[in-house]
């Protein structure tokens, strides 16, 4: 197959406060680069976008480091309830389901919604959903988010959002913080697709709705894709993965519509991170919270944000 346009990929899993030391960094640092590796294997071989956001979530959702599927925190009732969701920027057709639970990958779940009349569903109707697709029932509880929880529970719940990365050592601190997860792609036929996924900010009240899976925290057009992380009502008051795309989408540069958007969300003073993409291979990456959790190939070589500085905005590689 002949690779017209050099494919462009990157991914996050989720914002926060410090990584706790080397020990930390260096093992997210290895499961990024390895999904980025699988995911942009298959870019090469000709996927589509919406495809490689497909696999890279379903790595990361498998991951129990990351918030999202397996390791997903618990809701203030001790239950998961997972969102997930997808856009792909050639259809310009947003699909995705809000709090599921029991199911092993709910990325799955939005990706079969694409060619749905009902494009998302909420808890009762994606647990129909997954039952008529005969989706096995899942369990997505690891021991350290039940620690983590039961230690919240004895702390009466003041924590307001679970940590970003599943790590013993994090129960001993109250870094607070999140692990959602993200994929933007760019495909070798020029298409954009981006897909989200999370188990929510750990502890909410239940029925509280995640960015994760509305427009506000995962939108793409022909022109670029965004992923958002971070505090979901922060993601929904910047409406931010739209902010971003349609600023591109009407001619400003990726780099130009970062710089401004991210502005603008700190002097709101918003605690949020995002990754993004547009049609001419530009990549970008933005937070206004302390770490970002996100890695990259661009064409040539793999790269992540680990390292970036605590008071810095904005990357962009065009
Ligand atoms: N944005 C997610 C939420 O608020 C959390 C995260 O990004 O980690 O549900």
């Amino acid at each position: 197959m002949q690779v017209k346009v050099q494919p462009k990929l990157i991914i996050h899993g989720g914002a926060g406060s410090s990584l706790h030391g080397k020990g930390g960094l260096e093992t997210v640092r290895r499961s990024l680069h390895a999904v980025i590796e699988d995911v942009y294997a298959l870019l090469l071989s000709g996927a589509n976008a919406a495809a490689a956001v497909l696999r890279g979530c379903q790595l990361l959702e498998d991951d129990p480091r990351f918030n999202a599927g397996t390791g997903s925190v618990l809701q203030s009732d001790g239950q998961i309830r997972m969102s997930a969701s997808l856009m792909d920027g050639m259809s310009g057709r947003f699909s995705g389901v809000i709090n599921v639970s029991r199911v092993k990958n709910p990325i799955e779940l939005a990706y079969f919604l694409q060619n749905s009349p009902d494009r998302v569903l909420s808890d009762y109707g994606s647990a129909e959903l997954a039952r008529e697709l005969q989706v096995p029932s899942y369990n997505a509880l690891t021991e350290l988010r039940l620690q983590e929880w039961i230690q919240e529970r004895q702390d009466n719940f003041k924590r307001t959002m679970a940590g970003v990365i599943a790590e013993p050592e994090l129960l001993e601190t109250s870094n607070a913080g999140r692990g959602t997860i993200g994929v933007v792609a760019l495909d070798a036929h020029g298409g954009l697709a981006v897909g989200t996924s999370t188990g929510g900010k750990g502890f909410e009240r239940i029925g509280r709705v995640s960015d994760s899976a509305m427009p506000a925290g995962n939108y793409a057009t022909g022109h670029a894709a965004v992923s958002c992380t971070g505090i979901g009502e922060d993601i929904i008051d910047e409406c931010l993965a739209p902010r971003i795309v349609v600023r591109v989408t009407d001619g400003m540069t990726l780099k130009d519509a970062m710089q401004r958007s991210f502005a603008e969300a700190h002097e709101h003073q918003r605690d949020l991170g995002a990754i993004a993409l547009d049609a001419s291979g530009a990549i970008a990456w933005g937070k206004t919270s302390q770490v970002l959790l996100a890695a990259y190939h661009d064409g040539e070589k793999i790269g992540d944000t680990l390292e970036m500085a605590v008071g810095t905005q904005i990357g962009c590689i065009s």
